[in-house]
């Protein structure tokens, strides 16, 4: 489906007599004008036997992955349109990251200004996903439907200890949907021209993968779907998960609509991001990488 009042001028990639919900449903390419910039705000080294389940059923070498915490924005014309917007680190330290540029940094040298950006695909309510989404107080807010289910439960009990969310992180979405801008989806959307949202369960209930048409090809964005390249190419569910075969589930998924799109996957926290995609042009080049 595509979302009404969106785009509207341009046409439906997804027609309503196809199939949905079962395989691989993929947007026909549009002439697409996207540029999608992946920016880091954050980092820490991890092992890959704390990050990867069970690791050890694999019979190699452990070792250290450079683990990048990111956000994306994708631009077209004088749309903006970002993808997670990262988290305070120094207020809240989860993990022991290290801040490289807060998101409100990262903008003003992207020269964004929050209050224009139009629309935040959020890929998941984690808090290292959705910490600044309250700056953003024009954008319509594209969740997950079962995702929002999940959390909007938790923080209604009261049963948030523990989580990786907490009520402050949730607060912009009850606020977004208050004020009308949140837009749950529960199937295969278009949500922008060119941007396809497909609900994947496993890592969280109402995760979102991001399938992007750009002029250089299309762009799957698994974020936490898939954390790192060795996910994508041996299936590993990562360590986190709400349910395991769920994840297995969409290992398996990104792979198949990688095969059928040609597009190009891309992991949410791998720091070999930025090796295999060139740097921003100018000042932006210390933060950003060009994806498309
Ligand atoms: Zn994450």
């Amino acid at each position: 489906m595509q979302l009404a009042g969106i785009g509207a001028h341009h046409r439906t990639a997804m027609s309503p007599s196809e199939p949905r919900n079962e395989g691989v449903n993929v947007s026909e390419s549009v002439s697409s004008d996207l540029s999608v910039w992946e920016v880091k705000y954050g980092e820490r080294v991890v092992r890959k036997s704390d990050v990867l389940n069970d690791y050890a059923q694999y019979g190699l070498p452990d070792g250290d992955l450079d683990m990048n915490y990111n956000f994306w924005v994708i631009r077209s014309g004088d749309s903006i349109v970002l993808l997670d917007t990262g988290y305070d680190i120094p207020k809240f330290d989860w993990l022991g990251e290290i801040s490289v540029t807060p998101t409100p940094e990262a903008l003003e040298i992207l020269g964004i200004d929050p209050l224009d950006v139009d629309m935040v695909i959020t890929s998941h309510y984690h808090y290292d996903h959705i910490g600044y989404l309250g700056l953003f107080e024009n954008a319509k807010v594209v969740s997950g439907q079962a995702e929002y289910d999940y959390w909007i439960g938790k923080l209604e009990a009261g049963a948030l200890e523990g989580e990786f969310s907490t009520p402050d992180d949730l607060a912009p979405v009850v606020k977004a949907r208050d004020e009308g801008r949140l837009v749950l989806v529960s199937e295969p959307t278009e949500v922008f021209p060119g941007i396809t949202v497909y609900p994947i369960g496993g890592h969280c209930p109402g995760e979102l993968l991001t399938h992007i048409e750009t002029k250089d090809g299309g762009l799957i964005m698994s974020v936490d779907a898939a954390h790192f390249y060795e996910q994508i190419e041996n299936e590993w569910p990562f360590f986190a998960f709400t349910d395991l075969q769920e994840m297995k589930d969409g290992l398996h998924f990104i792979n198949e609509l990688a095969a059928k799109t040609g597009a190009t996957v891309v992991p949410g926290h791998d720091a070999r991001v930025r090796d295999r995609f060139p740097a921003a042009p100018g000042a932006a080049g210390a933060i950003a990488t060009v994806l498309a």
